[in-house]
């Protein structure tokens, strides 16, 4: 039945997509004619939509919808940039599943990964903690079992919880049973494919089910079918592959508009991948029945920094807010309001504490985020600077109005996938990492795509949030500047998970 709800709202939001379109620089019938499957896929428009009852509710307090029994449906995507979804503004229709169910929830418009790389993000996600306390610094690090995931929380609640994980590795998130790597390409159907016969066995449970995908993470190749958002008439010579935009960066390629729409095209084509199979997801709960009784929350573990600084496409490498920044949407009809947006920032730390309360559990005191309920209530809500790191080197403050980079030792982070591929002949001083400065500061608030570097010019606003920092982070939190975490991950990595990071382009 919510097909055809999803299917009025593909409709809507594809047409209002080709108007956008016919400013854009690609061919709108195409693009529309392209997308015709996705939307015949959820789509019997004919249909009368049924309702979805969705309570009126008052903001301050949480109604008296029967939380306890509140399924949880948890789906972050890799690599992910808010601004690449419809939700977000974009005028391409990449995803309009997700688009439906932000249509039906809170969108929260600047919500911040602590650090642009996959596991240290997904453990503050799926932790309420910052790197620097839950431990896991760099990709390849597991969690330590002193801290309880969110499955471990909502555990004696009596959930079953289960992970499908497109990301390889063997990260050994505890509390889930099954935990389910998907390796096997297209990892994003197989992951759907994996996960939906879960659904059906434990439709009858209360559950928390969540899905990780992986299609947006380079490279950047969608299969033909789902190669939409590119120009056809494009002649250039880049192509969306890691050695393609690994010598870019290397060399410091000046890429012309075409080239940059084109990889952002293809990078677009594969968001669509994933968007599908969260339709398909969200087709099943709804068939059992589930929907409105599931809270479903989306967001990525980080963004990708797609040319925007130092001609750099991936994200493990970068604190900008391409990269840090992720979507973050929470859908409960009768509980969350629809249509709500918030502009302030918010953590990936925040999550852990949202999802406890609007499952009616408690918070443990421990966590660095909180809880986001009182976003969408009356307006008084402070949420206060969040933050990141980049391992024990960098620090991050991000308030309203201000992003600021502390890198009290000038480091440069690495970007050492392209140590085997630099082409010898290329001497430069910054061939193999992110050329910084020790300090930068940027007005997102007027400055979004942080283009003009405030440092020299504003003393007292660094002034101001190094103290933020110094109480936080360091002070309460106990991050110091060493080289400790690196070693650890040395010592602690496996040879399998090495090879499994190598080839992703990951091993600091
Ligand atoms: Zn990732």
């Amino acid at each position: 039945m919510y097909l055809r709800v999803f299917a009025a709202l593909f409709v809507v939001a594809a047409l209002g997509c080709n108007n956008a379109e016919r400013t854009s620089d690609r061919a709108p019938a195409e693009s529309a004619s392209t997308r015709q499957p996705l939307a015949v896929q959820v789509a019997k428009p004919e249909a009368p939509a049924p309702q979805i009852v969705r309570t009126a509710v008052s903001v301050d307090a949480l109604p008296q919808k029967d939380l306890a029994h509140t399924n949880i449906l948890l789906i972050t995507v890799d690599a992910l940039r808010p601004d690449h979804l419809g939700c977000y503004g974009y005028p391409k229709p990449t995803s309009p599943n997700i688009d439906a169910l932000a249509k039906d929830g809170v969108v929260f418009e600047h919500a911040m990964a602590p650090k642009g790389s996959t596991w240290p993000s997904l453990a503050s996600i799926l932790t309420g903690l910052y790197p620097v306390t839950h431990g896991v610094r760099y990709n390849g690090m597991n969690l330590d079992s002193k801290h309880d995931t969110l499955a471990e929380m909502v555990a004696p609640a009596g959930y079953t919880s289960a992970v499908f994980i497109a990301n390889g590795g063997n990260q050994r998130w505890e509390g889930f049973e099954p935990r389910v790597p998907i390796k096997e390409e297209p990892r994003d159907p197989n992951l759907t494919n994996a996960a939906l016969p879960w659904l059906d066995e434990n439709a009858d449970k209360k559950f928390f089910l969540w899905l990780h995908y992986f299609s947006p993470h380079g490279p950047y190749d969608p299969p033909k079918e789902f190669d939409t958002f590119t120009d056809p008439s494009y002649d250039g010579t880049i192509d969306g592959s890691y050695e393609m935009l690994t010598r870019v960066f290397v060399r410091q390629q000046d890429l012309s508009p075409a080239d940059v729409a084109h990889v952002k095209g293809l990078y677009d084509g594969d968001i669509s991948i994933t968007d599908v199979e969260i339709g398909r997801v969200v087709e099943k709960v709804a068939s059992l029945g589930l929907l409105n009784d599931t809270l479903i929350v989306i967001s990525a573990d980080h963004g990708e920094e797609l040319y925007d600084h130092h001609k750099y496409f991936h994200h493990q490498a970068s604190l900008y807010e391409g990269t840090l920044k992720v979507p973050l949407i929470i859908r409960l009809p009768g509980v969350v309001p629809a249509g709500k947006r918030v502009s302030q920032p918010v953590s990936h730390t925040d999550i852990v504490p949202t999802i406890l309360e609007l499952t009616g559990l408690p918070i443990p005191s421990n966590l660095h985020g909180m809880s986001l309920v009182p976003a969408w209530g009356d307006g008084t809500f402070e949420r206060g600077p969040v933050f990141g790191e980049w391992g024990d080197k960098m620090l991050v403050i991000r308030t309203a109005q201000h992003k600021y980079i502390y890198n009290p030792s000038g480091f440069e982070p690495p970007v050492k996938r392209e140590r085997n591929e630099v082409d010898p002949s290329v001497q430069r001083k910054n061939d193999h990492s992110i050329p910084m400065k020790k300090q930068e500061l940027y007005e997102v608030l007027t400055d979004p795509k942080e283009l003009k570097e405030l440092s020299e010019t504003s003393a007292e606003v660094i002034s101001g949030l190094e103290q933020q920092l110094k109480a936080g982070y360091q002070d309460k939190w106990g991050w110091k500047l060493e080289n400790k975490a690196e070693e650890k991950l040395q010592n602690e990595l496996d040879d399998e998970t090495r090879k499994e990071l190598e080839a992703m382009g990951y091993v600091i």
